[in-house]
């Protein structure tokens, strides 16, 4: 756990940004080398323990109800298939297997009784276990740290600014407070962004000027590239060039030092040569599996080729932080009446949509 010696502003994270491109890769590898393992990289999983049909309106996600991208929403796993399918991906070098669950939050009912029994299940497998499934009160990740939970997470995906271009149907604000939720329970944080929304190099560096002064900063930052899926708000952007990923994945390492910064969606577009920049700037993980939830992602063997070539080695689970071990989950009792926004922005390319149906009607 780290915490910022002092706070970072957004002219000295632009300033980073705009370092030139082989210099910046060679500082952020400095920083780097000071304090992780250059040859250590972790494969994780991730799982979708329930996808789809979610109520939320993520201009990237089609998982979204509203949005109509063909793909099948599913119930809850059952344990018997998360321990199948967590087992497999501990064979094939993953310490850490993050289940995720189309929800906009958390409620106190069965299925979350049923993802804390999931928790307990990977936890045993001596694996780091992550959850992401939408917003959580305190109460509800206490409930997680006491089932076991190892990481949670919540992406902020953008800047504060744009957030509104991409997501209507909550606020920034409210990621927050769930971030805020999980680190009093005792949970390392994940979370980070996606690029190549549309958003503009100050977005990014907005967004990480916020990971970089929460304290302590997050343990985990998913830089994702955006998959564009049709159907979505966003399904006309123009893939991210490498060069973007390499340079956003350079200045995360450098604002957020000790943090494990992970390659996440987008992989499919990247060369073993693109991806071999981003580890040496920095990247210390990847995650593995055919799918990561609903999009397209390298195929497991060809990832163990990569380390092969690269000479990387995948980590071991708990090199950073203690496996937590399951309690008996108290009752709490925080008098929690959450309270979480419907602010009502209104998605550009949504509102476009709108206008040309009526046009056209
Ligand atoms: S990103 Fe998560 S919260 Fe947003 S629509 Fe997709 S599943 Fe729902």
């Amino acid at each position: 756990m780290s915490t910022p010696s002092k706070r970072l502003t957004f002219e000295e994270v632009m300033e980073i940004y705009n370092r030139p491109l082989l210099e910046l890769v060679y500082q952020a590898a400095t920083v780097h080398r000071e304090n992780h393992d250059p040859q250590e990289v972790q494969i994780s999983t991730l799982l979708s323990i329930k996808t789809g049909g979610c109520s939320e309106d993520c201009g990237y996600c089609p998982q979204a109800a509203r949005y109509h991208t063909g793909v099948e929403t599913n119930d809850l796993l059952s344990k018997k298939q998360v321990e199948i399918s967590a087992k497999r991906a501990k064979l094939l070098g993953s310490s850490r297997l993050c289940m995720g669950a189309a929800w906009r939050n958390v409620k106190d009912d069965s299925d979350f009784d049923h993802v804390l029994e999931l928790v307990k299940t990977v936890n045993n497998l001596d694996m780091e276990v992550c959850c992401t499934l939408g917003m959580v009160t305190e109460n509800q990740a206490k409930k997680l740290s006491d089932a076991g939970l190892y990481a949670y997470n919540h992406n902020l995906d953008t800047s504060e600014d744009y957030y509104k271009e991409v997501i209507s149907t909550r606020g920034y604000q409210d990621r927050l407070d769930t971030i805020d939720n999980v680190r009093k329970a005792g949970i390392t944080v994940c979370s980070g962004g996606i690029i190549g929304m549309g958003e503009s190099p100050e977005d990014r560096c907005k967004m990480l000027v916020t990971l970089a002064n929460l304290s302590p900063q997050p343990e985990s930052v998913p830089i994702n590239a955006l998959v564009a899926v049709e159907g979505t708000p966003l399904e006309e952007q123009k893939p991210i060039s490498i060069w973007e990923m390499v340079r956003m994945v350079a200045v995360t390492r450098m604002v957020l030092p000790k943090t494990t910064v992970r390659l996440s969606a987008g992989r499919t577009e990247m060369s073993i040569e693109g991806q071999a920049l981003c580890f040496m700037a920095g990247a210390a993980s990847i995650f593995a599996g055919d799918k990561l939830l609903t999009t397209p992602n390298p195929d497991i063997y060809g990832d163990l080729d990569m380390f092969d070539i690269l000479g990387l080695k995948p980590t071991k689970p708990f090199t950073k932080h203690d496996k937590p071990q399951p309690v008996k989950s108290a009752d709490y009792d925080l008098k929690e009446k959450p309270r979480w926004t419907r602010p009502g922005h209104k998605i550009e390319a949504n509102e476009a949509k709108r206008v040309k149906k009526v046009v056209e009607l």
